[in-house]
């Protein structure tokens, strides 16, 4: 076929391809997958051919040619473009958006390309191409000057008009190399703040005359600088102010009387490659693994596409599942990817796969730059590494031959891209690459989504059980603490952050020198209306999710339904009068361990401490070495590393995730527990969960008291089946922001109103404001739609209806200042 014209698509909102005309002279170059820069309207873009043709219907004065092929070789695959392909088509976003999200950063930001003369008979080079290529024969001669040139110098002195295709016919000849540079800001370190004690005071004699006696110091001074001697370690500022509780001031005027030195260090990088490897441990499979693994194993031998969900456990040998699989797909010559939550993907976890696989394994991790990004991508490119690992989108990995993907944790939320597009759900995009590539998946969990285990149960999914943990260690005893019992025994009005059961256990713990960990749910974002006396919290009837208090008028409304009605005055269960509900902030629960443990240290981790890159695997290991007796933290502490210490686990008030406005409230808390839950007890020391809640009788708590996932599985499928919630039905959220609240109010309610003229099985819920209605000032509205899978098994129709409506609300209401986000099975709606 003659390719005349090509197809290229730009990562922008308008979602289709446009025609161009391909030049003679690049007709060579251009592949599909390839970026070129052809003319848009005034601009000249960045965009992708996804398609050649020797014919169009376009007439010759509607065309313009491309400009520009960027790319020598396609930067994604065939495979790959077809996954971006389905992720367009599924998750209703514009391809050069989905492309976008499947190759690396870097290639989209400014960086500096050289080109590089590495020829070796260069004047001979240049009469060869004198008449063949002229154009190529300049960029010689530019380049025998000086050797190596920026791009942009050699655009200046003879035009940019397909420089790029020029250079890449050189480069695939050999004559050239070219190479990407990123600007130096791209790649910068990030810096903290340190403490460390002043050597020279460490010594007894020099110590006793500083500290001890002579020179004044206040008693919290001492017991900083007691710390900081103990631990002999450096450690960063805003750690040490909060174990110490020392103010900065403080801090800086024992740093004035040179008792402690205060420096910037660059935080870490590269932090993969240096550490060394070690031999990974002779380990035999058990009974159940080994059946686990051989059932892989067979799915790999017949290179058919086959799901497993491997339910086990926290500790029963999942992941050394895992890598027996992965050897297995090493030695069938094809390649494996290994997605692991954000969290998990810690310096432990990357070793352990490490040792086995060396440097096979690539590593990308979403605080590595994106010129470490690039690198991993280029190594797995070429086949120089053959095992993926890495968060959400790493699904992405260019392997060669894939042929296994693991999803640890299957069940994370943090698998979902929530913003911007493609907002997609790596689980989900797993399973579909590995169909693509006939491959084998193995979904892992302690606490398999509900979802997944019901595909398990339909039989879609294998499922494989490992039931025990490898070393028989018991599972820790959960205790259900009720919290309206200890407010009265207390006698105080205020709730208490510790019960008396919970603080006793603590200081047992501190006591005897073993470690706590403290979980304390994100604070409640949205207050919902609670009885105080028996815990009643009022859901919605329709869609049976707490309703929302708002104090505007005191209503309570629905956020999936627009449901609303006033709030009671009193409690409608048991007429007790107080019934407003307000969070716990960790600022209190901060205080209050200082108050009630002043001998503890303790260490805080969540989102605003963890911020800087790699601190909070700091905070961690930290923990791990002993050097904290309390870690307090929101859900993200419930994952990753296993401590040896760790006997006690507190949840401090289970109630702020059970009644999140969300149909998955549930399912997330009974996780969280469950999670938390195997966290606590080791080998000779068993562990002990306390769970505070003003709603003792919560089904989920139930079930996270006896570990039993089965139990709160039946009930809650039932429950979704009712209320076509999934895996019965499949929800798209339609997300409007703007400044204006009244124009985002409006456009809701048109494109709900266009939805609603649609003749397709679905119901439209809504517009109603998010949980979150207002953020960087700018107000949400959303509109839901629910289908039901029964009659419209792939979603299909439910797509479809949106696309259309989408197109028809911005034809007939050309509103502005209003943006739209589609969220395709969406898995939170604040
Ligand atoms: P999971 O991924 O389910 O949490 P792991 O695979 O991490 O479990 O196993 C937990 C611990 O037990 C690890 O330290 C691992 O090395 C060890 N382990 C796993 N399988 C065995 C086995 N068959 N025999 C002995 N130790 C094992
Ligand atoms: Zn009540
Ligand atoms: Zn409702």
């Amino acid at each position: 076929m003659e390719a005349s014209f090509a197809e290229v698509v730009f990562p922008r909102t308008i979602d289709r391809p446009f025609t161009y005309r391909i030049p003679p002279d690049l007709g060579h170059l251009v592949k599909i997958g390839c970026r070129v820069l052809a003319p848009f309207g005034p601009r000249r873009l960045t965009g992708f051919i996804v398609g050649v043709k020797a014919s169009t219907r376009l007439a010759d004065s509607e065309l313009k040619d491309i400009h520009d092929v960027l790319d020598l070789q396609p930067l994604c695959s065939d495979e790959l473009y077809r996954l971006a392909r389905w992720i367009s088509d599924y998750y209703l976003c514009p391809l050069g958006d989905a492309l976008k999200a499947v190759l690396p950063a870097i290639l989209f930001q400014k960086s500096r390309q050289y080109v590089e003369l590495v020829a070796e008979n260069i004047s001979s080079l240049g009469w060869m191409l004198k008449n063949a290529a002229p154009r190529q024969a300049q960029i010689v001669r530019y380049l025998s000057k000086s050797g190596r040139l920026p791009v942009t110098q050699l655009m200046k002195r003879i035009g940019a008009r397909n420089l790029m295709s020029s250079i890449n016919d050189l480069q695939a000849q050999g004559f050239v190399m070219v190479q990407h540079v990123l600007p130096k800001s791209q790649v910068k370190t990030r810096l903290a703040r340190f403490v460390r004690l002043n050597p020279e005071i460490t010594g007894a004699e020099a110590w006793n005359q500083q500290v001890d006696g002579g020179r004044k110091l206040t008693a919290r001074q001492i017991r900083c600088l007691q710390y900081l001697k103990e631990t002999g370690a450096e450690i960063s500022q805003k750690d040490l102010l909060f174990i110490s509780g020392i103010g900065l001031s403080t801090l800086k005027s024992l740093q004035k009387r040179s008792l402690v030195e205060l420096y910037d260090k660059e935080s870490e990088r590269n932090y993969y490659r240096h550490a060394e490897i070690v031999e990974p441990p002779k380990i035999i499979l058990n009974e159940e693994q080994k059946s686990a693994f051989e059932q892989v194993a067979a799915a790999i031998g017949k290179n058919e596409f086959s799901t497993f969900l491997l339910h086990g456990v926290t500790g029963s040998g999942k992941t050394q599942v895992y890598i027996e699989a992965i050897y297995v797909i090493l030695q069938t010559g094809r390649d494996a990817i290994v997605l692991v939550p954000e969290i998990s993907l810690t310096p432990q976890t990357v070793q352990r796969f490490r040792s086995h696989f060396r440097d096979q394994v690539a590593v990308l991790h979403s605080a590595m730059s994106p010129a470490e990004r690039y690198d991993s991508w280029r190594r797995l490119k070429s086949g120089e590494a053959r095992v993926a690992i890495g968060p959400r989108s790493a699904i992405f990995a260019p392997l060669r031959q894939l042929g296994l993907i693991v999803v640890d944790e299957e069940q994370e939320d943090s698998y979902k891209q929530a913003d911007p597009n493609p907002r997609y759900h790596a689980r989900d995009v797993a399973v579909m690459r590995a169909k693509l590539n006939n491959a084998v998946v193995i979904l892992g969990s302690a606490t398999p989504s509900v979802e997944s285990y019901y595909n398990a149960q339909i039989g879609k999914y294998q499922i494989l059980k490992l039931p025990r943990r490898v070393d028989d260690i018991p599972m820790p005893k959960v205790e259900i603490l009720e919290l309206q019992k200890e407010q009265r025994l207390s006698g105080k009005k205020e709730m208490p952050v510790f019960s008396r059961l919970l603080a006793q256990e603590i200081d047992k713990r501190i006591m005897n020198q073993q470690q706590v960990i403290l979980l304390l749910n994100r604070r409640g974002f949205s207050n919902f209306i609670k009885c105080k006396d028996c815990g009643f919290i009022e859901n919605c009837k329709n869609c049976q999710i707490a309703l929302t208090y708002h104090l505007r008028g005191r209503r309570l409304r629905c956020h999936y339904c627009g449901y609303t009605k006033k709030a009671p005055e009193v409690c409608p269960e048991c007429g007790s009068a107080d019934v407003l509900f307000r969070g716990l902030g960790t600022q209190r629960v901060e205080e209050d361990i200082k108050e009630r443990f002043p001998s503890a240290r303790a260490v805080r981790m969540d989102l605003d401490t963890t911020g800087r890159k790699w601190a909070h695997d700091r905070i961690l290991r930290d923990f791990e070495r002993g050097k904290y007796d309390i870690l307090l933290g929101t859900q993200m502490i419930a994952k990753g590393l296993d401590f040896q210490k760790v006997t006690l686990v507190g949840v401090i008030n289970a109630d702020i995730g059970l009644f999140l406005p969300d149909f998955r409230a549930g399912e997330r808390s009974f996780q969280l527990l469950t999670q938390v839950a195997g966290r606590a007890g080791r080998k000779n020391l068993p562990g002990e969960v306390i769970i505070q809640t003003y709603s003792p009788f919560n089904f989920c708590l139930v079930c996270a008291k006896t570990h039993d996932f089965v139990k709160f599985f039946n009930k809650e499928i039932e429950e979704r089946r009712e209320l076509l919630y999934p895996p019965f039905g499949r929800i798209i959220s339609i997300l409007f922001k703007g400044k204006d609240e009244k124009k985002v109010m409006e456009s809701a309610g048109n494109f709900a109103q266009v939805l609603k003229s649609e003749k397709v099985p679905f119901q439209v819920l809504g517009p109603t404001p998010s949980p979150l209605v207002r953020i960087q000032n700018k107000y949400r509205w959303h509109v839901l739609l629910k289908g039901s899978k029964r009659l419209d098994a792939s979603g299909k129709l439910l797509r479809q209806a949106v696309r259309t409506a989408e197109k028809k609300f911005r034809e007939d209401f050309k509103v502005r200042g209003i943006q739209i986000a589609v969220d395709v099975d969406p898995v939170s709606l604040l």
